[in-house]
């Protein structure tokens, strides 16, 4: 979370912003990061910067996987990646790790 606001903070000076009003962040389901920790690590960390008051915004990145059988992509909702069509375990989901930063608002 350091990380993410530190880059936040720099690419709000980078604009001449003086204030982060809302912070956007994709986070895939398997990131296996708990929004509630998140929010709190976000206060604690963004006191004192351009992100202090920030709104934060999760957005939830499903898991998708692509079956290396029948070519279908399709979404994972628990922790086996079982394609619906053939039923081949497909190894590693193409989404749903991520955590990045996707929008900034500032002023
Ligand atoms: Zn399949």
């Amino acid at each position: 979370m350091q990380d993410t606001i530190d880059l936040a903070c720099n690419h709000a000076r980078a604009c001449g912003a003086r204030r982060i009003h809302r912070i956007v962040l994709r986070i895939g389901r398997l990131a296996g990061v708990e929004p509630e920790a998140l929010a709190f690590a976000f206060e604690a960390v963004g006191a004192d910067t351009e992100a202090e008051g920030a709104e934060l915004v999760i957005e939830s990145v499903p898991v998708i996987c692509d079956c290396s059988t029948c070519g279908r992509s399709f979404e994972c909702l628990n922790s086996v990646f079982l394609c619906p069509d053939c039923g081949t375990v497909c190894g590693k989901p193409r989404s749903g790790m991520e955590f990045e930063l996707a929008r900034l608002e500032v002023s």
